[in-house]
């Protein structure tokens, strides 16, 4: 066994990760130690990184995305070391504030998040609660099970939240929208693919993926739509989504952070139109969804990077330079 594990760090924000030799870390009392094998790259570590969400652990291993095999236990875990397990961004919640209680344990009061709060996966090795790992489907392998775990699990929670939508509209179509475009397929739903102005290669993604229509995010839907959701984190695309959907419809924000929401008439919102957002996710979401991601299956499609290579995997996205999910390998 290793004495000591490679783990890209950021020690502060808008600074460039940093290569660093940690010694393994030990599982403190519930928790486990994971030996990981892949980490999927979500847009919320680019608002770490970038220093948009506040209060970030410093420094902090980003990654929330993990697929790794359990290789040390507390004692007492209810959990087999050797067990392939998926790692997501909700690594605890108290379990008897109100929320919890009520089943929205993504909204606890004292949640704390993998790779902000956390330590995550961008490492050899990682530690986590117990209680919050994922069991992962044999049909999946590591490198294109990663992706679920965010991209998927979120944004599956965000069509959940579109409601009975037949006509759904998808604004940023990177990660989540191109696993979401083929579980609205699955479930008989056009989807309305809406893309960066002239990002060609994004417009012919969705095309393959199913999209019934493909246009720019800044162009009307050919008709009116019955829900949108938004994942880029842009908020002149909130009045736009609005503007696209029916009497009655929804526009589903999906990111954890958003640039300001510019002002827009009462008119756009009138007709019982709503405007909500998504926040974090139950361990409830990762169950159900990771089963119905096995059934499908899904089509995952990934960019493979070195684990060394974190910080040009946060920079491609940054740029829109891929399609799909950048997943780092140690
Ligand atoms: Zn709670
Ligand atoms: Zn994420």
């Amino acid at each position: 066994m290793h004495a000591a594990m490679s783990a890209m760090v950021l020690q502060q924000p808008r600074t460039p990760l940093v290569s660093e030799q940690r010694a393994l870390p030990e599982p403190g009392p519930g928790q486990v130690r994971v030996r990981v094998s892949a980490c999927a790259v979500c847009r919320t570590d680019l608002h770490v990184v970038d220093g948009e969400l506040p209060d970030p652990k410093l420094p902090i291993i980003p990654g929330h995305e993990i697929v790794g095999v359990i290789d040390a236990a507390a004692p007492g875990t209810s959990v087999r070391v050797g067990a392939r397990v998926g790692i997501p961004w909700l690594g605890y919640a108290c379990g008897h504030c109100s929320y919890c209680r009520r089943g929205e344990e993504n909204l606890c009061d004292q949640a704390r998040f993998t790779g902000y709060q956390i330590d995550g996966g961008y490492a050899e090795y990682t530690l986590a609660d117990a209680r919050f790992c994922l069991e992962l489907p044999a049909e999946l392998d590591d490198l294109h099970a990663a992706p679920l775990l965010c991209a998927g699990l979120i944004g599956y929670r965000c069509l959940v939240k579109a409601g009975a939508a037949r006509r759904l509209g998808l604004y940023g179509f990177g990660a989540a929208a191109h696993l979401i475009t083929q579980v609205a397929r699955h479930q008989q739903r056009e989807v309305y693919a809406f893309v960066r102005p002239g990002d060609e290669p994004a417009a012919a993604f969705a095309r393959s993926l199913g999209a019934s229509w493909v246009g720019a995010s800044d162009q009307p839907p050919p008709e009116p739509l019955d829900a949108a959701i938004i994942f880029a984190p842009v908020g002149e695309l909130v009045p736009r989504a609005l503007r696209a959907v029916r009497k009655g419809g929804r526009v589903v924000c999906g990111g954890i952070h958003m640039t300001p929401i510019p002002e827009f008439p009462y008119e756009w919102l009138w007709g019982e139109r709503q405007i909500v957002s998504v926040a974090n996710l139950t361990r409830a979401d990762g169950r159900e969804f990771l089963q119905l991601a096995a059934q499908l299956p899904l089509h995952v499609q990934v960019h493979r990077y070195a684990l060394s290579h974190a910080q040009s995997a946060l920079d491609d996205l940054r740029a829109g330079r891929y399609s799909g999910a950048a997943v780092l390998v140690p």
